[in-house]
């Protein structure tokens, strides 16, 4: 089959699929999900492993996707996930996931084993209680854990992301420096974004790039490393040991070079993180759509793509689902 490019109306390939197995997640982060959950989606909305590895499987022989990450809620809460694992691996894709990192101690291997490359490990404190107070569960030390078994079982790389909010965890830049440099794994500051279930997201929270770089800067120098289309921008320490990375979404916005899709845990395709409208791609799936009828809605649907989410300015419209909906 001749593999075409999805392009969107300004000329940007996509080539990296962003899939949420479920919207479930053992924690409730304040900035992502209210203390007592969300509605769950049921079992028998959610994508099954077969129709998930059918629609990558699309995204790889039409459009040549040659990134795959899942993502949730939180992943390992999906039963079997090592099985999604196994069929998605034989993919030539770069498969990895992000996770709370909390059931890592338990499955790392299982799904090393399976086939996934990478994973990047959310962790916003590096301080007990207030680990517990941000994620609303006391379990930092499963989740440092989770981060020995990632890198043991030889997930390479190993990131962390941490979310910066203004008077939550900003005082802990330098020791997540710190941290990771000790560990040799790369930790990646990310801008708070609207995307809290609560509605509490306000700009003054926003720790932004600026600030982060002058905060890093004040550790131990660093120099920037050219821009990919990936979200982070990534800087190198000048003393050689490590990298950092920043992902700017609200005061450096990198729409100009997104190459991401997303699917929901219940199939629903959107071609942005704030996407206002989706398309069902469940339904052509359960109706018996083709190939070809599927390959054909995905590239409608990137076809409008807008040039960028336009937060901070007065037509940005807040997207119905929040973040652990969406699939971060
Ligand atoms: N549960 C997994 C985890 O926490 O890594 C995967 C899903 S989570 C929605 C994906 C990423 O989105 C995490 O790194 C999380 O910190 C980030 N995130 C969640 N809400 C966010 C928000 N409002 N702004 C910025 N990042 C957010
Ligand atoms: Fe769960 Fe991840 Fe959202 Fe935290 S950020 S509540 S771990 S989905």
């Amino acid at each position: 089959m001749m593999v075409k490019q999805l392009v969107d109306g300004f000329g940007r390939v996509h080539r990296d699929l962003r899939i949420s197995v479920t919207d479930r997640c053992n924690f409730r982060c304040t900035y992502c999900m209210p203390a007592e959950g969300l509605k769950w989606v049921s079992r028998a909305d959610l994508l099954t492993f077969e129709e998930i590895t059918r629609v990558a499987k699309i995204m790889v022989e039409y459009y040549g996707f040659n990134s795959i990450r899942i993502t949730g809620g939180e992943p390992t809460v999906r039963a079997k996930l090592p099985v999604l694992i196994k069929k998605l691996a034989k993919l030539p894709v770069d498969l990895a996931m992000t996770t709370n990192g909390v059931s890592l101690p338990l499955i790392a291997r299982e799904l090393r084993k399976a086939g996934l490359n990478r994973v990047n490990i959310s962790c916003d404190s590096l301080r007990a209680e207030r680990f517990a107070e941000l994620s609303r569960r006391d379990m930092l030390s499963r989740v440092l854990e989770g981060i020995d078994a990632a890198i043991a079982v030889g997930f390479r790389p190993v990131k962390i992301n941490c979310v910066l909010i203004r008077g939550a965890n900003d005082d802990e830049i330098a020791d997540f420096v710190a941290f990771g440099r000790e560990k040799g794994i790369e930790v990646r500051f990310i801008e708070f974004m609207p995307l809290d279930a609560d509605q509490k997201w306000g700009n003054n929270q926003v720790i932004t790039a600026d600030e982060i770089r002058y905060l890093v800067n004040s550790v131990s120098p660093i120099e920037p490393v050219v821009r990919t289309s990936a979200p982070a921008t990534r800087y190198r320490f000048l003393d050689g040991k490590g990298y950092i990375g920043i992902v700017a979404s609200v005061s450096e916005s990198f729409c100009t070079t997104c190459d991401r899709v997303r699917i929901t845990a219940e199939g629903q395709f959107r071609n942005c993180l704030f996407a206002t409208s989706e398309t069902d791609i469940r339904k052509l799936l359960r109706n018996k759509a083709t190939d070809d009828e599927i390959a054909s809605a995905v590239s409608t649907s990137v076809a409008t793509k807008w040039a960028g989410h336009q937060i901070n300015q007065v037509n940005f419209i807040r997207p119905r689902r929040s973040m652990s909906q969406i699939g971060g």
